[in-house]
């Protein structure tokens, strides 16, 4: 008989990223010739869905996206990933979620988002997908759709005893009851600094705002890091990982990645230590590949580089 699959609901967002290469940024005006143009499947929940199911996750991914062909394109790699999609809704009246990024030749990045259909995914929308919340291990939210209906979603799932992770990103004013109902707070430090109220600047400073952040009801605070890996913060116990060392391509989808593996680890049982431990290696292969979606890596990847 095979093994029970760890089962994660993913309530999030789809972009379609259109990424644009070029020397510099153009000025108000001016029309510039860029060098390179690549198209690719993204927004924080499609990514975290696909890192899940990639790390061997029975995953469901509850969201909106248009009923166009860039919603066509995502909807067939998540198909293809083996991602459950029956509780996505195509909306006929909204597009689907856009992102487009500017890399210049310093490989800095500015990028414009245009949320479209998410940002009308709707609490009755979250509801038709109640049972499969209720009955999965992990419940995986974002903030790239409506807070009402990452709201719902963490009440369904704190009622029937599914844990909830929370990755605040990006950083938006949340009501204290929505944090009382999440288990894991995975903010990056920009994030963790915006809903404590406390400038994140050295461990000290990274303690107080998670001690913040603790004191609004979330069992645990994972503060990302960065190439400097990650805080892990419980009431009266902190711990800290360091960054694995790799050659960075590509950060985008980073914290995804990493979001994705821990929602992996924590539905598999694992203690906690351990499934952040896991997404550390996750989050770090990640920036080894160009591309959001198509940088997530699989169980096989993740283990071939921890026993390396
Ligand atoms: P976000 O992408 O949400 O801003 P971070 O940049 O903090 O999040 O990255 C999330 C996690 O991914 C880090 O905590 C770390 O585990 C891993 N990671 C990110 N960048 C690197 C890097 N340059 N080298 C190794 N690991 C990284």
């Amino acid at each position: 008989m095979s093994e029970r699959k760890p089962k994660v609901v993913v309530v999030g967002s789809f972009m379609m990223d259109l990424v644009i290469k070029a020397e510099r940024r153009p000025q108000k005006g001016e029309t510039l010739i860029g060098q390179q143009f690549g198209m690719f499947g993204g927004g924080k929940g499609n990514n975290q869905a696909i890192a899940a199911a990639r790390l061997g996750g029975d995953v469901t991914m509850v969201g909106r996206m248009g009923s166009d062909s860039f919603g066509d394109t995502l909807m067939e790699a998540l198909v293809e990933e083996g991602v459950e999609v029956g509780y996505i809704v195509r909306d006929a009246e909204a597009g689907t979620g856009v992102a487009s990024p500017v890399i210049d030749a310093d490989g800095d990045n500015s990028i414009i988002i245009v949320p479209r259909a998410n940002m009308r995914l709707s609490a009755a929308d979250v509801e038709r997908a109640a049972t499969a919340i209720s009955e999965s291990d992990v419940l995986l939210l974002q903030l790239e759709v409506p807070v009402s209906a990452s709201q719902r979603a963490a009440e369904i799932a704190k009622s029937s005893g599914t844990k909830v992770i929370l990755n605040p990103a990006p950083a938006r004013d949340l009501p204290d009851r929505f944090l009382s109902q999440v288990d894991m707070l995975t903010p990056n430090q920009v994030e963790t600094a915006y809903l404590s109220g406390v400038k994140v600047s050295d461990s000290e400073s990274a303690e107080r705002a998670a001690r913040v952040l603790l004191d609004k009801g979330v069992s645990a605070v994972i503060l990302t890091l960065g190439d400097s890996g990650v805080l892990l913060f419980k009431r009266g116990a902190s711990t800290r990982m360091p960054a694995y060392k790799v050659d960075v391509v590509d950060t985008t989808a980073a914290g995804d990645a990493f979001c994705g593996a821990l929602a992996i680890g924590l539905a598999r049982g694992e203690a906690l230590e351990d499934a952040v431990a896991f997404a550390n290696a996750a989050g770090a292969l990640a920036v080894t590949a160009l591309g959001a979606a198509p940088s997530m890596p699989t169980a096989t990847q993740v283990s071939e580089f921890l026993a390396s």
